[in-house]
């Protein structure tokens, strides 16, 4: 079982590597930044931007869009935490692409009788999605006004990272 495996390298080292390595680090990040992104087991954020334990929170869930729960966790991470930069990153090759939203709540009504009350914020291209997921935090009235916001499109083959301009109209308004 996978959790039984987790534990063992818990057990075996997990425990200590991971107490050594944030020694000294506190709890509001040293770089004041949140990473936005996917749950796609492929993707080490860690590794990816060389974070170690106190630089920075990670938000992260199926196809790192910004839902009700990332703006609640972002916004207790600013005004709480002092954090005021946003890393937002989504990638090719996402599950979410290869269903919809109105198909997923289908499958889940055929199955338990009800639908949920999310969507599940599907998207067919990442940079349209990313560009949404940008808009959404720079109109949210709970999160700071200086808030920097920058977005990538991560290549899930190469690991290069596209960067995607706001909506001018969002970065207007
Ligand atoms: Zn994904």
């Amino acid at each position: 079982m996978g959790h039984e495996e987790l534990l063992r390298r818990y057990q075996s080292e997990g425990r200590s590597r991971a107490a050594a390595a944030a020694e000294g680090a506190v709890a509001a990040p040293a770089l004041h930044t949140v990473v936005i992104t996917c749950m796609d087991a492929r993707i080490d954020v860690a590794t990816l931007f060389g974070l170690h334990p106190g630089d920075a929170h990670v938000l992260r869930n199926a196809g790192g869009v910004l839902t009700e729960d990332v703006l609640r966790s972002l916004t207790i991470s600013q005004r709480k935490l002092g954090t005021r930069e946003v890393l937002l990153v989504q990638h090719s090759g996402c599950g979410l692409a290869t269903f919809t939203d109105d198909e997923f709540s289908d499958e889940l009504a055929t199955d338990v009788g009800m639908r949920p009350p999310w969507r599940a914020g599907t998207f067919t291209d990442p940079v349209a999605s990313v560009r949404r997921g940008m808009a959404r935090i720079s109109r949210d009235p709970f999160l700071l006004k200086d808030t920097v916001v920058r977005g990538f499109v991560l290549d899930i083959q190469g690991f290069g990272l596209d960067e995607v301009q706001p909506e001018p109209s969002a970065a207007d308004s």
